[in-house]
């Protein structure tokens, strides 16, 4: 079948002569070499975890993602199909309207790779941001690395060399074990986190306050902006 007039896919519009097919597989390909991403929501709010909790951001959200945490918050992001292949150049003039400071997250972005889009990034003069569990290549140019290591598919071990910060979430009192595992892997300047699982914070809590005095590298994470109640 042959195509003469706009065709929208996902956000995607554009005058074409190519079969549906085709069409599928150009988009495939830019994908796959970074030039579009499926972006499943972009928005500017507070960073709410970590070390620049209480920075105004825009977060730009990747979906895709095969690691299955199973108390993920984000589990529409999971499967790429459902978001978009969306040009980077529209992510970054959306974005760089907003703010200084672009978090990429996801989804596990380092599914894709992540270089045109932080290329782009960089020459507009923005801070880029990651989040990452770490479990792909690490791709990109970035000016801080977030690291949240998932114990069922484990970061690759370059990533934990570059990662501004440790964020490992505190489900159960096993998580400790695996947080100190984490720890003894990543660089000396890497600021480490404990932070609660959010439908797990009451109950966790005294355990990462009384953790965290005890041994006092670490720090304690909260997610501030769900009890701002913000994105
Ligand atoms: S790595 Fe992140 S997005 Fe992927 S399943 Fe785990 S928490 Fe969800």
């Amino acid at each position: 079948m042959k195509l003469k007039k706009t065709i929208k896919f996902g956000r995607v519009k554009r005058i074409t002569e190519l079969s549906l097919c085709e069409m599928k597989k150009e988009i495939l390909e830019l994908v796959n070499s970074g030039k579009m991403l499926p972006l499943m929501e972009e928005f500017y709010t507070i960073q709410g975890e970590g070390y620049h909790k209480g920075t105004a951001a825009y977060f730009i959200r990747i979906g895709g993602c095969d690691v299955g945490c199973h108390w993920c918050d984000v589990k529409e992001s999971w499967s790429s199909e459902l978001h978009p292949p969306t040009d980077i150049a529209e992510i970054v003039n959306n974005a760089v309207k907003y703010s200084n400071t672009i978090v990429v997250t996801g989804g596990e972005p380092l599914t894709w790779n992540m270089g045109p889009l932080t290329e782009q990034l960089k020459l507009r003069g923005v801070q880029t941001h990651i989040e990452t569990s770490g479990a792909y290549n690490l791709t990109g140019e970035w000016d801080w690395i977030c690291l949240s290591p998932k114990k069922i598919k484990l970061p690759k071990e370059e990533i934990y060399k570059k990662a501004n910060e440790l964020k490992c979430i505190i489900y159960n009192n096993n998580d400790f074990k695996f947080a100190e595992e984490e720890a003894s892997k990543v660089n000396g300047k890497c600021i480490l986190y404990l932070q609660p699982e959010w439908s797990k914070r009451e109950k966790m809590m005294p355990s990462i306050v009384d953790y965290v005095m005890a041994n006092p590298k670490w720090k304690v994470s909260l997610q501030t902006h769900k009890y701002l109640n913000i994105p």
